[in-house]
């Protein structure tokens, strides 16, 4: 079976959101979901507002324009696309990522267990996910959600990691082949895998699911 067949189909999206929803709340993690972007971008602009705003790389946030509200509602914004920005300001930027008061990631897989999959290079979208920022939403299109947690492993693997690949111009086999192997290179985009299982404080991440295909 392909993986696209392995990935939950839209007719009937409601009853697996309405899953996984559950799943997450098992594992105190609070979840919302949108049916459409708008709402979700109204519902972050008040979040935000006069707050310190970090964020990680995230197709689906250039697909709805997520980061141009931040710049717009935020207090301050830790914009890492500045280009004026030199290596170690980057860096700082970075770690400045840790005390800020709101994080925002995408997810590449979400399994209907409630598990939580991202992948990183260097781990400075992973990290403040698990520790530091008060508040961390991770946004998540329903295209993301998987079966199984061995299937949300291979979408990952398969899928996410070799398609980065390709947008950051990596020389990995990846980037060529469109399969992994489990390389060793040294432009490896996917050193870091985490999954979350769970948390201590219930507010701290919430999973915004999004209905639609968004990012990859
Ligand atoms: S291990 Fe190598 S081939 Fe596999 S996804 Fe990561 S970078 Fe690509």
């Amino acid at each position: 079976m392909s993986l696209e067949n392995k990935t939950v189909q839209f007719s009937d999206v409601q009853k697996e959101v309405d899953e996984v929803i559950l799943a997450l709340k098992r594992r105190h993690i609070a979840c919302r979901y949108f049916e459409d972007a708008e709402a979700l971008l109204e519902y972050i602009s008040k979040a935000v507002k006069g707050k310190v705003v970090g964020v990680g790389d995230s197709i689906t946030f250039e697909e709805i324009e997520l980061y141009d509200l931040l710049k717009v509602h935020s207090g301050r914004y830790l914009n890492k696309y500045d280009e004026r920005l030199t290596k170690i300001e980057k860096r700082k930027l970075y770690r400045e990522n840790f005390s800020a008061e709101v994080f925002f990631s995408g997810i590449n897989a979400l399994s209907m267990s409630g598990k939580i999959y991202n992948l990183d290079g260097n781990g400075s979208r992973v990290a403040p996910i698990i520790y530091g920022p008060d508040k961390v939403f991770l946004i998540c299109g329903t295209n993301k959600l998987c079966r199984t947690d061995e299937e949300a492993v291979l979408r990952v693997r398969q899928k996410a990691a070799p398609m980065d690949a390709v947008r950051l111009g990596k020389k990995t086999p990846c980037a060529i082949t469109g399969k992994c192997v489990d390389c060793r290179s040294k432009e490896r985009i996917c050193n870091y895998m985490t999954i979350v299982e769970g948390q201590f404080d219930p507010d701290r991440i919430e999973v915004i699911l999004l209905k639609g295909s968004y990012g990859y």
